[in-house]
């Protein structure tokens, strides 16, 4: 999946991926854009720091956290989930292409008796 984002675009997209707005394209083309963009990397970085660490060190404060490597793994989690749910899309229309075939297949052998000699 290509990123077509410029640095304007992607930084619109990074509260709402923040606040999980984002529909799955959009959170996949920032996340490719930030792969390859340093400076929007670190902005969404920031802005993850400032709206979801904080949270983290409030709900626990005998604990220190590293929140690069929570960000990071913030990161990871959401491309795995986009990869998974686009494997799923896949699977699905599959299925509900074999089944509309064999939904043809079977109209087609009612209809027209010996079109189809093994069903
Ligand atoms: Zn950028």
């Amino acid at each position: 999946m290509k990123s077509n984002l410029t640095c304007r675009e992607a930084q619109l997209l990074i509260q709402p991926y923040i606040d999980k707005e984002l529909d799955d394209r959009s959170c996949a083309d920032l996340l490719e854009h930030i792969r390859t963009c340093p400076g929007c990397y670190e902005e969404l970085e920031t802005t993850f720091i400032i709206f979801y660490a904080l949270k983290y060190l409030d709900n626990d404060k005998n604990s220190s956290y590293n929140i690069r490597r929570i960000f990071q793994n913030h990161i990871r989690r959401n491309e795995q989930q986009l990869r998974r749910r686009s494997i799923t899309r896949i699977f699905y229309y599959l299925l509900l292409f074999v089944t509309e075939l064999l939904l043809l297949l079977t109209a087609a052998s009612r209809f027209l008796p010996g079109f189809l000699p093994f069903l």
